[in-house]
């Protein structure tokens, strides 16, 4: 490596991150450069479709992608960031075996995500489960698996109800798809299950506020409402969960629930590494920047994803989405490409190509080109987008591929790796 060669480290390879490599890789290929990408694995999970791995309509391998397939020339490192020395323009990671390496850079670019925010409810860590990454996925699925191999050997419908009741807490994008995409797979899943039947299946969404999706408009936060309602779905506004225990939980408005599954997709909290380093946050914990996502005050320190706070032309914070992340990457490596290369930077204008999200069971709430579309048409739109997106041809007709052998065939209902840690948390309740 000469002495004027440009050595950008990129930390987190999400949406952000790794199109931000992707995108600085064509646009440096005439300049001295060096590329490091760092993430704590060597692929990133496609999340829109995490909850269809979960629920099995997709094989849950299908549902990542492995970053040395999807990366040129960049340097991947698997390893997990421990700090950052500002003054030093240093970053220090450590791989999975412990063993730390020091990297130097001239661009910094942060790009860690957020973590699933965690309040002080009893029961919430020992008890609930996540929605986040691949592992999350294949646990719930065993998760739904094991509550339908354990209701089919009680006869009494209270105690096969306890088992098929699954609460989700929080009515965002995440919880919302979660709380549809669960509600179909249990009711279909009960079919091959001699003692099952479809009304012992109940699927609670809690949300703190008085709508489901309310980051988006009332008519579509209305109409997701009504399709989950059809389907069966509980949705219980103006509420939230007090207390989990092992067989059951306590709502806030003082009902006790017999269920053994809540899944917790209720907030995001900023990564912890954020809160060691002396970079601007604002009073949630995320990176304050600039129009030009460069991060408050440093020329060199670029702030992308669910972990900054970018402001868009009215001064207000995009929000945390896969669309907003991936644009916000590109244009991070368009900036970076040009301060090298003398030229001003440009502040980020995002195109939105809609909203979008799956409420189970072949339906769909879909906001594009100003149209609002509800149901089978808004599903096929919502695939249709999420397929485009989804980068290389092998992984896409793999999706397909998993998306035909559902329309035609029942789901598999085999559980994939039981974890011990998931069996003591169980113990022999009930
Ligand atoms: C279940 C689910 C469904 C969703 N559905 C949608 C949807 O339909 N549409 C939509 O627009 N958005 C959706 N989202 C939101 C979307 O996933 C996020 O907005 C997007 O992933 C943000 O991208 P990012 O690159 O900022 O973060 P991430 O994609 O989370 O990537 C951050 C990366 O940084 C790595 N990392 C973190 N800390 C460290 C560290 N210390 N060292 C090394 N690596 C580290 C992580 O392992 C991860 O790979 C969904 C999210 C979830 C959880």
């Amino acid at each position: 490596m000469s002495d004027d060669t440009t050595r950008i480290i990129v930390l987190g390879g999400g949406f952000a991150g790794a199109y931000c490599v992707r995108r600085l890789e064509r646009r440096l290929a005439s300049v001295n450069h060096q590329i490091t990408l760092i993430n704590e694995r060597n692929n990133f999970v496609f999340t829109p479709m995490l909850l269809e791995a979960a629920t099995s309509a997709l094989e849950p391998r299908h549902v990542v992608i492995p970053l040395r397939g999807f990366l040129r020339q960049a340097e991947l490192v698997m390893a997990h960031v421990d700090s950052v020395d500002l003054r030093n323009r240093t970053v220090t990671a450590a791989t999975e075996f412990g063993e730390k390496k020091e990297f130097a850079y001239d661009h910094l670019v942060l790009a860690l995500g957020s973590e699933t925010r965690m309040p002080d409810v009893p029961g919430l860590k020992e008890f609930a489960f996540g929605v986040k990454t691949l592992g999350d996925a294949a646990t719930l699925r065993d998760r739904a698996i094991g509550m339908l191999e354990m209701a089919n050997l009680h006869s009494s419908h209270k105690d096969r109800l306890s088992w098929l009741t699954f609460a989700i807490v929080g009515a965002g994008y995440t919880g919302v798809e979660a709380a549809g995409e669960f509600n179909a797979f249990l009711r279909e899943a009960t079919r091959p299950y001699r003692h099952i039947e479809e009304s012992d299946v109940r699927v609670m969404l809690i949300q703190r506020s008085g709508r489901i999706l309310d980051a988006l408009d009332e008519t579509t936060s209305q109409k997701a409402s009504a399709v989950l309602e059809r389907n069966g779905v509980e949705i219980r506004l103006n509420e939230s969960i007090s207390r989990i225990n092992q067989s059951s939980f306590e709502l806030e408005s003082g009902e006790t629930v017999r269920s053994h599954t809540v899944i917790w997709s209720a907030g995001v909290a900023p990564p912890p590494l954020l809160g060691q380093l002396d970079l601007p946050v604002n009073h949630h914990g995320y990176l304050e920047c600039d129009p030009d996502l460069r991060v408050q005050g440093h020329e060199n320190i670029w702030g992308i994803g669910d972990c900054a706070s970018n402001p868009d032309p009215q001064n207000n914070p995009y929000p945390p989405t896969a669309q907003h992340a991936l644009q916000e990457g590109r244009k991070a490596a368009e900036n970076i490409a040009a301060v090298i290369s003398g030229r001003p930077t440009e502040p980020l204008r995002y195109r939105s190509k809609g909203t979008m999200a799956a409420l189970g069971g072949r339906q769909a709430i879909a906001n594009i080109l100003g149209m609002h579309l509800t149901g089978i048409l808004a599903w096929f739109l919502w695939r249709s987008v999420y397929l485009g997106i989804m980068p290389g041809i092998g992984r896409k007709l793999r999706v397909a591929t998993d998306w035909t052998i559902d329309l035609f065939f029942s789901r598999d209902y085999s559980q994939l790796n039981h974890s011990t840690a998931d069996r003591n948390r169980d113990g022999d309740s009930n």
